[in-house]
């Protein structure tokens, strides 16, 4: 058993893809080439933004908006702890200082009122200036936009959505990729619409933005290729990636109907013993994970060792949150600043999750996790 089966998926979208790819090698415009545009139209009538533009991973969609914003080591950008390395990586490699801040003990999502004390607490600390914030769609379900922009709006802070798990996710028929200033997601072979190496994409409906963000994208390029008008990165996509994702776009809204499929019928036979994801009136989740909490550490290492024991792959999303991280250990976050991510990183695992999960898989699944407790 996979923990993410991507083979199933190959199966089903094998021509189309073949078809695609060889295009490419016969057209041999591996850089930049029509599929490219293609797609980042296609990605942005599907986000519903004026603009989506492709780049070489979900880190890189985090970072070229950041540099638009031009950022400063006293520029602070608050981020929760809780979630991938380069959510917060992003913000140091555009220059600026991570701020985190803890999470919704229930959403696992940015905490809208510890948000708040943190603007404060810098505020009122007087050494760095706010001037973002990144709400992350972490498993897949859509971060707290409507407090969070209220917030942003108030301090005058931009909002930048990392949403390289959210694509695909949906509020009031709004997606993913559609909040906040900007947006970033990620198309790495595990995540929710993944290609076949590394990638990314970002969004945004402003034109300012747009510019900068094509600019930065390619070394900052200026209207004359060879005159480079700011510092930019190699941040481009490839073509053979883009054939990928266009093939895996036909079929990615019957793959989340699939996910909803598989995560319903977790809920449905685990909520009696385990914390089961809560849902939200009018959303849905693109479920890149399908995340259980134990009552305590103890409870959580039983369940993966017993899991293991029966063959039944399992992981760990995240065992140590960032501001614990080696890399951020000068930021000075003592042992106990975010009592929640904290609690939470010692507490959760989560169960394979693709679209492709038959029932008897996932009552084996099910099975493994009760008779581990
Ligand atoms: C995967 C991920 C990223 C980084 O994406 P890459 O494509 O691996 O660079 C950033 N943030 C979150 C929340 C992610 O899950």
């Amino acid at each position: 058993m996979q923990f993410i089966d991507l083979k199933t998926q190959f199966e089903r979208i094998e021509e189309d893809v073949t078809a695609r790819v060889n295009a490419v090698l016969q057209s041999q415009r591996y850089v930049m080439g029509p599929e490219v545009n293609e797609l980042e139209e296609k990605l942005a009538e599907f986000a519903g933004t004026k603009y989506a533009y492709t780049c070489a991973s979900g880190t890189d969609a985090l970072v070229i908006p950041l540099m638009a914003y031009g950022l400063e080591k006293t520029d602070a950008v608050f981020v929760p702890s809780f979630t991938f390395f380069a959510s917060a990586e992003s913000i140091t490699l555009a220059g600026g200082t991570p701020i985190f801040v803890d999470i919704d003990e229930d959403s696992f999502n940015m905490d809208p009122i510890e948000l708040e004390k943190e603007i404060k607490r810098v505020v009122g600390e007087g050494k760095l200036t706010p001037r973002g914030i990144i709400p992350v769609d972490l498993f897949g379900r859509l971060a707290d936009y409507e407090a969070i922009s209220g917030i942003a709006e108030k301090y005058g802070l931009f909002v930048l959505e990392d949403a390289c798990q959210g694509f695909g996710a949906t509020s009031n028929g709004k997606r993913a990729c559609s909040f906040g200033d900007v947006a970033a997601t990620s198309f790495f072979p595990a995540k929710p619409l993944g290609c076949y190496g590394d990638g990314g994409a970002i969004f945004t409906n402003s034109d300012e933005l747009a510019s900068l963000i094509t600019s930065i994208r390619v070394h900052g390029q200026g209207v004359d290729k060879y005159d480079n008008v700011r510092i930019g990165v190699n941040g481009r996509f490839d073509t053979i990636q883009a054939a990928v994702i266009l093939a895996k776009l036909q079929i990615f809204e019957d793959e989340l109907l699939e996910r909803e499929r598989v995560a319903a019928y977790y809920t449905k036979n685990l909520s009696d013993v385990l914390r089961t994801p809560s849902s939200v009136l009018h959303e849905t989740s693109a479920w890149a994970q399908y995340t259980l909490v134990a009552k305590d550490k103890a409870q959580r290492d039983q369940v993966l060792a017993g899991m293991k024991d029966m063959g039944i792959p399992s992981a760990v999303y995240y065992p140590v949150p960032i501001h614990q991280s080696t890399a951020y250990r000068d930021l000075g976050y003592g042992d106990v600043a975010l009592p929640v991510s904290e609690e939470l990183a010692s507490r959760v695992f989560s169960l394979p999750m693709h679209p492709y999960l038959r029932e008897e898989e996932m009552d084996r699944i099910i099975s493994a996790v009760r008779e581990s407790l």
